[in-house]
């Protein structure tokens, strides 16, 4: 990505301060949880956003990204309000809106980005993108912020300022993250730890199967299963359905009267469940039983939480009926990626079997990857 500071260079007349890199992320388990003070088990992809950057201390900020045809935005930063930015540019400006609106000092700034994660595939090229820009206008100011503040302010940006109500697990994930390592994060008070995750080690490998579709009742569904869930939060007399334990579901469900409610609890409830028990697994070296894990927790999603689509269930069955471990949706749903692990010597029959499957069905083909854990957000220069 070196190619980055060179464009900086062309655009704004001068090379760029620093250059920064944030990866994508993909969820192993524990989805529609973040939000819910729950539990979540990302890990970083290779897949990153670059940013070059320089400061500015005449209020100004400029912002230009490779891969959209925009130009050169130009916005004044003392001017910034949230809703008022259109368009891919708010991801960004949000940040500096955001570190600003906590009261840190950002005078302004050229930025030049270009990113590697797919957009819109339920890999976090937005949080990306916020955290890349988060990291770089904290080193060059200064700020003194941690990884955890950072992706906070992030979230910040794109539940205020783009209007988006994300939970912090994609921002988490982006800043915290470790090569090698899924990101245990308890999203109650952001507390996490790294997890060593060498699936070649052990003859494993995790596919990502980025649908390439994207069903547009994703985003008012996603605030409606947040509604839901803190309905059955306010009708079960807790602050957040982290608080509901395996142990109680049964009793928390015959207490909930709306069926709808009902099974979101239930989803959120036993995804919690599936994180610790996937994190009881790997602590023990049992890998491969983090597979049967996993598409029980795509049948919750289908079935309860009710997120899934004709695609994902699809990857979900060809890759398990063609001997994979196990497999499920991963992010936000109705579109977007699936997560499959398989042994090795076995990956590429799945990923063939896939794609098979997903042209008998004329659907476009999917786009299957490995996902070995990368860095997290970092200075490259
Ligand atoms: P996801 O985060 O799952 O990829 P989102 O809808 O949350 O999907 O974010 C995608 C949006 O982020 C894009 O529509 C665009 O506005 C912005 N974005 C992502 N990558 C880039 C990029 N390289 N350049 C400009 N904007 C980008
Ligand atoms: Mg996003």
């Amino acid at each position: 990505m070196s190619g980055v500071a060179a464009e900086f260079g062309e655009l704004y007349g001068a090379g760029p301060e620093g250059v920064w890199a944030a990866p994508g992320r993909v969820n192993l388990i524990g989805e529609y949880t973040d939000f819910n003070e729950g539990f979540v088990l990302p890990l970083a992809l290779p897949h990153t956003a670059v940013a070059a950057v320089s400061r500015r201390d005449d209020g100004v900020l400029r912002l230009h990204s490779r891969d959209v045809p925009d130009g050169v935005v130009r916005l004044d930063v003392a001017a910034l309000t949230p809703g008022g930015v259109p368009g891919w540019a708010a991801y960004p400006a949000g940040v500096v809106w955001a570190l600003r609106e906590a009261g840190h000092r950002v005078t302004g700034a050229d930025v030049h980005l270009a990113s590697t994660v797919p957009t819109g595939a339920g890999l976090s090229s937005s949080a990306a993108l916020e955290v890349v820009t988060a990291l770089a206008l904290n080193d060059l100011f200064g700020l003194g912020l941690s990884r955890p503040e950072l992706a906070v302010l992030a979230q910040r940006a794109e539940n205020a300022f783009v209007g988006v109500p994300c939970g912090v697990m994609d921002q988490m994930a982006s800043a915290c993250a470790t090569e090698g390592h899924a990101l245990h994060l308890d999203t109650r008070d952001l507390s996490y730890r790294q997890v060593p995750f060498d699936l070649a080690a052990v003859g494993l490998r995790l596919l990502v199967v980025d649908t390439r579709v994207s069903h547009a009742l994703g985003d008012g569904a996603y605030a409606e299963r947040r509604a839901g869930c803190e309905a059955g939060a306010r009708a079960l007399g807790v602050r957040a359905l982290r608080e509901v334990s395996a142990a109680h579901l049964s009793d928390a469900l015959g207490r909930l009267s709306d069926e709808t409610v009902r099974r979101y609890v239930r989803h959120v409830v036993t995804d919690n469940e599936r994180v610790a028990r996937t994190l009881a697994l790997l602590d023990a070296g049992d890998v491969r039983g983090v597979g049967a894990v996993l598409t029980e927790g795509h049948a919750s999603l289908r079935d309860d939480l009710r997120v899934s689509c004709a695609e994902l269930d699809l990857a979900v069955e060809a890759a398990n009926e063609a001997g994979a471990l196990g497999a499920r949706m991963t992010g936000g749903g109705f579109g977007g990626s699936a997560v499959v692990l398989v042994e090795d010597a076995r990956a590429d029959a799945v990923a063939k079997a896939v794609t098979h499957a997903f042209e008998t069905a004329a659907f476009a083909p999917p786009r299957v990857f490995p996902a070995v854990p990368a860095p997290g957000a970092r200075r490259l220069s």
